[in-house]
């Protein structure tokens, strides 16, 4: 890649997944520079970001990739998901389809994702607990079942962004460590 990976312990692919709209994009802008763009493209031009982390005295290198929009027409590739250690699976707390759609990510990674995949469940957009529609328990319930990790998140305003990706990260170390 001819990149400075030098000192890199570990490096990990990750995908994000879930339906457009829920704020996947917004997510890993946050995570990977603290930004949150009101007027979000869904393209960012980029087929991944990376994140560089020491965890357990480790330098551990994500590189998460991002859709440019394909999962509206459930046309992700599956060199997308080649060599993903980790998926972040993201639903909206506002959005009810988006949650009831979980169940369709999940077999997309069962049929294109390595079996061992690590996937943390996010609810995003937790900042909208007024016009929720999703609630906590049943996601945690349906995590708990299908041996999903799982948190709620806020793009917007941060709350757990680094806890979702960091838990996620830290979770595929273990796998391998
Ligand atoms: P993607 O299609 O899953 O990548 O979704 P985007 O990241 O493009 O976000 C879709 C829309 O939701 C955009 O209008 C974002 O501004 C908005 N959005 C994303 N995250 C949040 C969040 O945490 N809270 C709120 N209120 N809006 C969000
Ligand atoms: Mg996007």
């Amino acid at each position: 890649q001819g990149d400075l990976d030098e000192g890199i312990d570990y490096m990990f692919k990750m995908v994000m997944i879930g339906d457009s709209g829920v704020g996947k994009s917004q997510l890993l802008n946050r995570f990977v520079k603290n930004e949150f763009n009101m007027k979000s493209k869904a393209t960012i031009g980029v087929e991944f970001l990376t994140k560089t982390v020491v965890m357990d005295h480790k330098v551990v290198k994500a590189q998460i990739w991002d859709t440019a929009g394909q999962e509206r027409y459930q046309a992700i590739t599956t060199a997308y998901y080649r060599g993903a250690t980790g998926a972040l699976l993201a639903y909206d707390i506002t959005n009810r389809r988006s949650f009831e759609h979980v169940g369709k990510w999940l077999e997309e990674l069962r049929i294109h994702a390595d079996k061992n995949i690590i996937i943390m469940l996010v609810g995003n957009k937790s900042d909208l607990s007024s016009i929720r529609e999703v609630p906590t328990e049943v996601a945690k319930d349906f995590a708990q079942q299908e041996d999903l990790f799982f948190i709620e998140a806020s793009a917007l305003d941060s709350k757990n962004v680094e806890s979702a990706f960091i838990g996620l990260l830290s979770q595929v170390y273990n796998n391998v460590s």
